[in-house]
């Protein structure tokens, strides 16, 4: 992609009232567009972002045997009525059509799934079953702060599972928080399985993915020296300073976390309430038990940010970077400059690489550079009258380049994909 045909462009300054770092840079870099509190749009180079975290996910979800689907957005108010949800829901929202009828958004989507699960699970041989879907989710949020990092529009991954048996479901429940560590691995996020109530959706405890970031807006205690780690919003059996429960080599300290992922075990809570039965290997009708496992793909995004980043701009992982390479031309207007940093792009894009080029001809190399730290692809490729045949290579969260030729630089790039 050349930067000169690329929709969105960067902002000299920073934008006015942006209350974290993701927003400021998120804005500033042109990934996205507030478009009401809570609300954005994702220009071409953000939404390579949220596809290649939805990918990762994705891959991993596939792993362990969930199946994508797409449910809608728009519900009948009757679904959320059956779980008692349209009256406790603080956050629905709630639409009435001009026939009078009533809807809402999708907050999430245990009453849609549990209703198609009815369709096609009837005896235990139809279990154990997981299918997912990554989707917008609607709550009506008091404070929608800290940039993409608290939507009342986001972009979710949420899987649900049905077992025969709570063993069954245990075994499920433990393969899934694997995974999700996996994934939070991938994106390069160290993400703290932590305790807590199940909140809204069951008496149970559940487990939160909590990354430390003071955008966060989860309260925490954790351990140094294990990975023991709780809310304190919901458990209020630890304090500040007490010996880890866990490992007691260290003191528990407090921290901002921002919750990235949860998974629930509901048991029969939904199942019960929208009448999915099976019949077991006796011949009795049976409730199954039900998890549901919850992503937050747009959130994760912000969370990136404000963990990857440096005074000059954003610092994306590989495997989510918008692009590879972001590839400058310095040149003065030297055709000579254009016309090699042409040849560079042509010959790195159809080696497979990604590749945003700045092939502006009438802005500063100071500008330029400027740009390139701020958008924050991982590698930066120079060519200029000093680099002749070679090119000026440079990762973004390092301060050293080096001139190579282009074959060594698809080299490397291909080891970095191995
Ligand atoms: P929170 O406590 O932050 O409000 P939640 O516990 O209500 O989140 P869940 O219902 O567990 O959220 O949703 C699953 C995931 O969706 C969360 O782990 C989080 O990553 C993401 N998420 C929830 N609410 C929002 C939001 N308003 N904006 C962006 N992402 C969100
Ligand atoms: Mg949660």
């Amino acid at each position: 992609m050349k930067y000169s045909q690329l929709f969105s462009k960067t902002l000299k300054t920073a934008p006015n009232a942006t209350d974290t770092v993701n927003h400021r840079l998120l804005v500033q870099a042109g990934f996205v567009r507030q478009v009401m509190a809570g609300v954005y749009t994702y220009t071409p180079l953000g939404l390579r972002v949220l596809n290649k975290i939805s990918q990762i996910v994705r891959e991993e979800m596939d792993k362990i045997g969930g199946q994508e689907v797409l449910m809608p957005l728009m519900h009948p108010s009757s679904l959320w009525k059956k779980s008692g949800g349209w009256d406790k829901v603080d956050v629905l929202f709630k639409l009435k059509s001009r026939t009078g009828k009533d809807y809402a958004l999708a907050v999430s989507h245990e009453e849609t799934v549990t209703t198609l699960a009815r369709e096609f699970i009837h005896s235990y041989k139809d279990m154990p079953m997981s299918i997912y879907h990554i989707q917008w989710k609607f709550r009506d949020e008091l404070r929608s702060k800290s940039g993409i990092m608290r939507g009342r529009e986001f972009l979710m991954k949420d899987l649900y599972s049905w077992h025969a048996t709570q063993a069954d479901f245990d075994v499920f429940y433990a393969k899934a928080k694997a995974a999700y560590l996996r994934v939070f691995e991938r994106l390069g996020l160290t993400a703290k399985v932590t305790e807590a109530s199940g909140g809204a959706f069951t008496e149970k405890v559940s487990y939160e993915f909590e990354v430390l970031s003071e955008a966060g807006e989860a309260n925490i205690l954790y351990c140094q020296m294990c990975d023991y780690c709780v809310n304190v919003d919901d458990i209020k059996t630890y304090h500040e300073g007490d010996d880890c429960p866990k490992c007691g080599k260290d003191k528990l300290r407090p921290a901002k976390a921002a919750e990235v992922g949860n998974v629930f075990d509901l048991g029969q809570k939904y199942t019960k309430a929208f009448d999915l039965t099976f019949i077991d290997e006796k011949g009795e009708k049976k409730y199954p038990i039900m998890g549901c496992y919850g992503i937050g793909i747009s959130r994760t995004m912000g969370v990136l940010v404000e963990t990857f980043h440096d005074e000059r701009g954003i610092i994306w992982p590989r495997g989510v970077a918008p692009f590879e390479v972001q590839l400058v031309s310095i040149g003065g207007g030297s055709a000579e400059v254009e016309e090699r940093a042409e040849a560079v792009y042509k010959e790195l894009t159809q080696a497979g690489v990604e590749v945003l080029f700045d092939d502006r001809a009438e802005v500063s190399a100071g500008a330029k550079l400027a740009d390139a730290d701020l958008i924050g692809c991982p590698t930066r490729v120079i060519v200029s009258e000093k680099t002749g045949m070679q090119v000026e290579v440079k990762k973004r969260s390092e301060k050293d380049s080096t001139l190579m030729e282009v074959n060594e630089l698809l080299k490397k790039l291909q080891t970095l994909k191995d």
